[in-house]
């Protein structure tokens, strides 16, 4: 059996990884989404466990003493991070797992798990993502206008990822995001057990 695909999706704040990621889990039940614990408040309408574990800095800290995440950072003044235990857990199963981090993670996960694939998630245009940031009605201005500075620096990281994908259509997003799955499947790297098949038959 081949260990799962560990795919790590970023992109700005408002560029629709979270809706995307949703949709991609509906059509393809076959994928984990890796729940992350944060330091920061709930939104209304989010559920502890479901959205995020919701915990306080106290604990956050002893997660990251003890090595429960696989990666975590400071984001907006809050904290996230990726639980080890659940992605491990899956991997290992050959269930593929969804990561949907920012980007200091996703370079701490590019350096522990070199075979994983990195997907940057881009929004249409600049313009495009304040309006998705403000129209949330979530977040004080200032937040926006700090979300926004972040992701110009998000930007800047991202030909360290392996695919972009355009968010100009959610349903065209989740198709491109599927076949980049597919693809990644058939690379002769992840097919060692196959391939060992046939060179067994061939000698
Ligand atoms: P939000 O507060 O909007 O839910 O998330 C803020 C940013 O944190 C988003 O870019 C989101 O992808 C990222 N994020 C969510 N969970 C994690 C995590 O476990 N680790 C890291 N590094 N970033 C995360």
């Amino acid at each position: 059996m081949n260990r799962g695909l560990l795919l790590v999706v970023s992109g700005p704040s408002g560029a629709g990884k979270g809706t995307i990621c949703k949709a991609l889990m509906q059509k393809k039940s076959d994928i984990h989404l890796s729940v992350s614990a944060t330091t920061r408040s709930p939104r209304p309408g989010e559920v502890d466990g479901e959205s995020y574990y919701f915990i306080s800095e106290e604990t956050f800290r002893s997660m990251i003493e003890s090595g429960g995440f696989i990666e975590w950072a400071c984001f907006c003044q809050n904290y996230y991070g990726t639980p080890r235990e659940k992605v491990e857990e899956q991997l290992a199963a050959g269930h593929d797992v969804i990561l949907e981090i920012e980007v200091q993670g996703a370079m701490q996960v590019r350096s522990k798990f070199p075979e994983a694939v990195f997907v940057f998630v881009m929004p249409p245009s600049l313009d495009e993502l304040r309006n998705r940031l403000s129209g949330r009605g979530t977040e004080q201005p200032e937040v926006v206008e700090e979300r926004l500075k972040t992701a110009l620096w998000e930007f800047s990281n991202i030909e360290k990822y392996n695919y972009i994908v355009l968010n100009d259509d959610v349903d065209k997003a989740v198709d491109r995001f599927i076949h980049i799955i597919e693809a990644e499947k058939q690379r002769t790297e992840r097919n060692g057990a196959l391939i060992a098949t046939v060179k067994e038959r061939i000698d």
